[in-house]
């Protein structure tokens, strides 16, 4: 297949300083959890893309010195010559492919925790830390600015050494020192350092052209900025300073790629933003600059990306998230299969990953983190190990990957839903307001399903272990879901709530099935991720008054890992639901709630004609335990193995059941894994690192 030829425009390439890309996608700066800590996971992540066609694969934060120390989070760094070694790995498997390997170097400043080296972090003026931290960031001095010019210098030269193509001068989030310079909030200098924007631009600039003359015979100097910060005339707007600062600079870099800050306000989810979002802040920085520009926007659409060239927008489509669900995502454009690209649904379960300090993972692409570790390739797949037919139960996301991929590998492949629609927890949770994009995860699989001849889908039946015994298959995989329970128990009850056996005690389900209920209505979160406030939001839209209570000190703490957590609380409380927070249940009456301080014990009531207890999720493993129970009878069939995978396992997020599914059918047929450490394990060697500044 070829493209269609309206589609070339993206595949032209552009000319950036001394070096060129190929064509005009481009792997923005993004965070993956992998860092320095496992820097061959993170090369072979990168390199998945390369091959994939993305003609530019930029690093995450790669620290240039150990007063920027962001432990335990792993960035990349370059503070000696050993760091030069692992950025080495990524930039020779992105050369592999063709593309350009870009380092966002960084320094995080005042954003900096410095717990590893334990040195005082450093920013323009003397301030509280902004990293959520204990202390306080020394005011630099000339002698420190001097030395940060230096630092950033040798840097960009370990990067040239690494063979990067392209090197950044950074301040794009609020997280670094560039920014804090540039940022009047942060910078209260009296010097030729701080004061009118031009003193604040003076570092940024210097840096710039140092950076230039130091690597710019062959590398490209990018600037990553923040054009508006979203905090009106406190912050940087795009109207005023953002654009002022680009007009100063204008054609001093070879490629501006410019975007929005905080990261929250960078990556916001699909709940809170739509595929193109941030045009209205960078739209302008064409206009003022003849180098090429890069922006993002969660774009996965061929057409939006065609449109933003096409009306002047942008020069490279920018991508961090969509090239994590789709690394393959250029060259199916390019070869005319659009209709196959993963697309991203803006979960940010990827960012999760750093936020946790590990390895990313995707909602879309299990094998994002796992390309050396296990040596998942994100397209290719081995072919099928025997002539095993396989029934696959329950069409939820870890049954449909399943398919999806036993199909690939050219399995026979039957898989039995029990509803008259696919897509099980995803199809329900996407109909909760905001969602829409997750129903992605259903559909891009079942589009790949149904161009397979040799994967039949049978919905609406549901079948009993009496059925599977009597089927002529030789693998069972069982991928029947999970069921919120009603009785409270979770996190913070290990026994049921007393009163939970009523009629108006409801579990998630009941809202999901739009059964009727009466106002007040109190929604118990005890899970901590997104569910408590979505069900307090659809009730609440259903027009009843609405108490969300919560034994956890914020609404949906977990959130903070995928950057939401302020949005979500802000929304329930602009939707007028009251939040009750470190309050637990202890009681249900007939018309209200008792509640306990967390802390304290102190009682108190909140009327409650309905109640939805949205705590924790039972397993439905009816159908595993029946098959288990007597091997006896699995012999008598012929069936040679029955697993059970994704939430009627384990219940746990959407991207755990298909990371599962996809196992389960890498799994069929090869040699078995070793139980006491199923991958490869990326091991620090024992050498030291020490202080090679150069
Ligand atoms: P997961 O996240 O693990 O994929 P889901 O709950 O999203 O789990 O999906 C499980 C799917 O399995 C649901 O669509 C459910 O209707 C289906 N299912 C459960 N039991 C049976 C059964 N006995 N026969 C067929 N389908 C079933
Ligand atoms: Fe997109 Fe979610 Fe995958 Fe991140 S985890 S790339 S937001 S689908």
């Amino acid at each position: 297949m070829t493209r269609e030829s309206r589609f070339d425009v993206l595949f032209e390439p552009v000319k950036i300083g001394p070096v060129t890309a190929k064509n005009r996608f481009y792997q923005v700066p993004h965070c993956n959890g992998m860092g320095f800590n496992w820097p061959q996971s993170h090369a072979k992540m990168r390199e998945a893309k390369a091959e994939g066609g993305w003609a530019v694969i930029c690093t995450e934060e790669c620290v240039i010195h150990p007063t920027s120390d962001y432990t335990p989070e792993p960035q990349a760094r370059l503070w000696d010559d050993y760091d030069v070694r692992c950025l080495g790995l990524m930039v020779d498997g992105v050369h592999r492919h063709g593309a350009l390997a870009g380092v966002q170097l960084a320094h995080n400043g005042v954003g900096a925790q410095n717990l590893y080296t334990r040195l005082p972090p450093i920013g323009p003026s003397p301030q509280a830390s902004i990293a959520n931290q204990p202390t306080h960031t020394r005011g630099m001095n000339k002698q420190d600015i001097r030395e940060f010019r230096r630092w950033h210098r040798n840097a960009a030269l370990r990067a040239k050494r690494a063979d990067a193509d392209i090197v950044y001068v950074y301040a794009g989030h609020d997280s670094t020192l560039l920014m804090h310079f540039l940022s009047a909030r942060r910078n209260q200098r009296a010097d030729e350092y701080g004061g009118s924007l031009e003193n604040r631009v003076r570092l940024f600039r210097e840096v710039l052209e140092e950076t230039r003359e130091a690597v710019g015979d062959r590398c490209a100097v990018a600037v990553r900025m923040a054009v508006d910060e979203l905090l009106g005339p406190e912050g940087i707007t795009s109207e005023g300073e953002g654009k002022e600062i680009i007009e100063m600079l204008a054609e001093l870099p070879d490629l501006w790629d410019v975007n929005v800050s905080s990261w929250e306000n960078d990556s916001m989810t699909s709940r809170f933003s739509d595929e193109g979002f941030q045009e209205k802040y960078v739209g302008f920085v064409k206009s003022m600059t003849s180098k090429p520009v890069v922006g993002v926007g969660r774009f996965t659409s061929p057409d939006a990306m065609l449109s933003q060239i096409d009306r002047g927008v942008l020069d490279m489509i920018g991508a961090a998230r969509p090239s994590i669900a789709d690394p393959f995502l250029p060259l199916k454009i390019e070869q005319g299969r659009s209709d196959e690209i993963r697309e991203c649904i803006g979960c940010n379960t990827c960012v999760s990953g750093q936020l946790t300090f590990t390895p990313m993972r995707c909602t879309q692409n299990p094998s994002v983190g796992e390309e050396w570790r296990r040596g998942w390739h994100p397209e290719f797949i081995p072919e099928r190990g025997s002539d095993d037919r396989i029934l696959i139960v329950g069409a939820g996301p870890a049954g449909l990957e399943a398919a999806r991929a036993l199909g690939q590998r050219g399995y026979p492949v039957t898989l039995a839903e029990a509803q008259t629609e696919p897509g099980g927890r995803v199809t329900r949770e996407s109909r909760l307001p905001g969602l829409a994009a997750w129903g992605r995860v259903r559909d891009w699989r079942m589009g790949r399903i149904q161009q397979m001849a040799n994967v039949e889908v049978y919905l609406d039946n549901r079948l009993t272990a009496e059925d599977i015994l009597a089927l002529d298959y030789q693998r069972i995989i069982l991928a029947t879901g999970a069921h919120w329970r009603g009785d409270g128990i979770g996190i913070s009850n290990w026994q049921a709530i007393p009163g939970t056996q009523q009629s108006h005690v409801l579990s998630p389900e009941s809202v999901f099935s739009d059964q009727p209920l009466a106002g007040p209505v109190v929604v118990f979160d005890d899970d901590n991720y997104y569910m408590g406030a979505l069900i307090a939001e659809k009730v609440k839209l259903q027009g009843h008054d609405v108490t969300l209570v919560t034994p956890a000190a914020e609404v949906s703490p977990w959130t903070q890992n995928t950057l939401e957590q302020h949005r979500i609380q802000a929304h329930v409380l602009e939707l007028g639901i009251e939040v009750i927070t470190s309050k637990n249940i202890t009681r249900i009456g007939s018309g209200e709630v008792e509640l306990a301080c967390v802390y304290t014990d102190k009682a108190s009531v909140a009327p409650a004609a309905s109640v939805v207890m949205v705590t924790s999720r039972t397993p439905n493993d009816e159908l595993h335990l029946a098959l288990t129970a007597d091997p006896g009878l699995l012999a008598d069939s012929a069936i040679t193995s029955v697993s059970a995978i994704g939430d009627c396992l384990c219940p746990s997020t959407i991207a755990a059941a298909v990371h599962e599914g996809h196992r389960v059918a890498r799994e069929m047929d090869s040699p078995p894994q070793d139980p006491d450490m199923p991958f490869k394990r990326e091991q620090v060697l024992l050498e030291t690192a020490g202080n090679q500044e150069t």
